[in-house]
């Protein structure tokens, strides 16, 4: 089961005292690697024989599937499995729980945590082949596809079929679905149509021993014991391989509408809320936000053009419904009480597919602007939606010029900030000033120190900001009962101290 080793115990107390302790040097870098074994000629050839021209061990095509999207942790395994049923992953795994491998399962490699990638050597198990739709219903709605299909990809399938898929986010040109449902991801569309945990009907899982566990159910309604999928949604890989789901998908809207607006003040843009719950209602499908800030580096680095006049706040209103002249209808008297109250200082409105493209672009390529600036501190914090912005604020005080930039964007709807702090290389200092503070500031607040990345790598140590320490300790124990060796991405999601 769990236990505690001794130097982590001190780190333990240290999260807990929450200042009181002395901070250990980097909570978030890599511990020591644990004793796995190393890959050997009779691993390769029998992978290389279950998995013929899919066993990758040529280091330069192995280079991307070592380091994540921010290019900020590398591993360095020399395989790369890239199979195409649940059956070669059941093998693989099987396989290497019988010889202690350790195994990092890769989606789109999108992530922002750090868990996409090996730590160490790592046998990097790739759902790029599984990209098969299986079924859809289009009288239910109900998609059921393998766990690599690219979400782009899905989106488009079902969009032809008069369906959406009921997730999106800026990373949907390369993310998997099998990596958004390990990941838990938010998005876009979480406002209007909810969690993945409510979306995901089914899933089929490859234990770490090889076991398949085939709750693939397309049933809305169904109470028949615990609810296991629910562990392997939000798990980063660690519990199991997730290798078809199957998702309930919502009838493409008749009607979409994008609204690009500016508010001079986070109050406003919040009373902007206030008024848009309101008066829109059923049809209300996004409501997120920039600084000037994020505008600045979109236009200065993507060469983004800002389409109003230019303001300290800007928000993406989305409406998504299925009468055209209704919705605009209600979309226009929303705009004129806004407008007229002054609570929205300029805007623009799109009705056209190219258009209301290039507005979400604005909010959706925010995070690629940042990579432009150097070294990207990211945090993905919940809170309630009026403190959201105090701690951009706050933050930008506290380090002073130290920064590069502090920047704020998000889904004001969700009461979901993203708060990135650059600086021109990587920076320690910098890092001890915004950590443990930030996580501090948010505990405060009662907030989620992870609100959709997950924790991967770079926030395990972190959990016990969010989590009580019992509930971390019951984690370990399913953790320990599911992959009793720990070869599923160990030095991740869970802290140091828990195995
Ligand atoms: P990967 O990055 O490959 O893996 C993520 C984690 O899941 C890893 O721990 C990995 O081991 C595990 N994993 C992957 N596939 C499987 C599987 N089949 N079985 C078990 N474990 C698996 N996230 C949001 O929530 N909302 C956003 O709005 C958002 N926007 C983004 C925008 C950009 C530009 C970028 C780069 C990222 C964004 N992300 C967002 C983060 C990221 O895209 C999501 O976390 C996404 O769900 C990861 O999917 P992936 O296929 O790339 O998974």
């Amino acid at each position: 089961m769990f236990f505690l080793r001794s130097s982590q115990l001190i780190q333990h107390r240290y999260v807990h005292s929450r200042g009181l302790g002395a901070s250990p040097a980097n909570p978030g870098a890599a511990p020591p690697r644990l004793p796995f074994s190393r890959v050997t000629q009779e691993v390769l050839a029998f992978f290389r024989t279950l998995l013929p021209g899919r066993t990758i061990t040529d280091p330069d095509l192995l280079k991307s599937s070592n380091v994540d999207w921010l290019k900020t942790v590398e591993g360095n395994s020399e395989v790369l499995l890239r199979p195409k049923t649940t059956e070669e992953v059941s093998q693989i795994l099987r396989h290497c729980s019988e010889r202690n491998l350790a195994v990092c399962p890769q989606g789109g490699n999108t992530g922002l945590v750090g868990g996409s990638v090996p730590v160490f050597d790592e046998i990097i198990l790739s759902t790029s082949l599984m990209n098969q739709v299986i079924t859809f219903d289009n009288i239910s709605g109900i998609l059921t596809c393998q766990a690599g299909c690219v979400l782009e990809n899905l989106s488009n399938y079902l969009e032809e079929r008069d369906f959406i898929m009921p997730l999106d986010l800026g990373a949907k040109g390369s993310c998997h679905i099998g990596g958004n449902v390990s990941t838990n991801a938010g998005g876009l569309r979480l406002l209007r149509y909810g969690s993945l945990r409510g979306t995901v009907l089914g899933l089929e899982v490859v234990l770490a021993d090889g076991r398949i566990l085939k709750c693939l159910a397309t049933l809305r309604k169904d109470n028949t014991g615990y609810d296991l999928k629910q562990l392997f949604i939000g798990s980063e890989g660690t519990l199991g391989v997730i290798t078809a789901v199957s998702i309930l998908c919502p009838r493409k809207p008749k009607a979409v509408n994008v609204a690009f607006l500016g508010c001079s003040s986070f109050q406003q843009l919040l009373e902007t809320f206030q008024y848009c719950r309101g008066m829109l209602g059923e049809i209300l499908s996004a409501f997120e936000f920039l600084d000037a800030s994020c505008m600045s580096l979109l236009e200065k680095h993507l060469k983004l053009t800002n389409p109003i006049t230019e303001s300290p706040f800007y928000i993406v209103i989305e409406t998504a419904g299925s009468n055209a002249t209704h919705d605009e209808e209600k979309l226009h008297q929303f705009l004129e009480e806004v407008m007229t109250s002054s609570l929205v200082t300029d805007g623009t409105v799109a009705t056209e597919a190219t258009k209301i493209k290039a507005l979400w672009s604005l909010r959706e390529r925010v995070t690629e602007a940042l990579t432009h600036e150097g070294y990207t501190y990211k945090y993905d914090i919940s809170l309630p939606v009026e403190k959201i912005y105090d701690l951009v604020q706050d933050m930008r005080g506290h380090l002073g010029d130290m920064a590069k930039n502090v920047v704020g964007y998000g889904h004001v709807g969700d009461g979901n900030l993203h708060l990135n702090i650059t600086s021109p290389s990587k920076d320690p200092a910098l890092l001890a000033a915004i950590e443990p503070y930030v996580y501090e500031w948010t505990s405060e607040w009662k907030g989620s120190i992870s609100a959709e990345h997950g924790l991967g790598l770079k926030k395990r140590n972190y959990i016990y900001y969010s989590k009580p320490s019992e509930a971390v300790a019951l984690m370990g124990s399913i953790k320990a009962m599911l992959d009793p060796k720990g070869i599923l991405n160990p030095y991740k999601t869970l802290p140091d101290n828990i195995h």
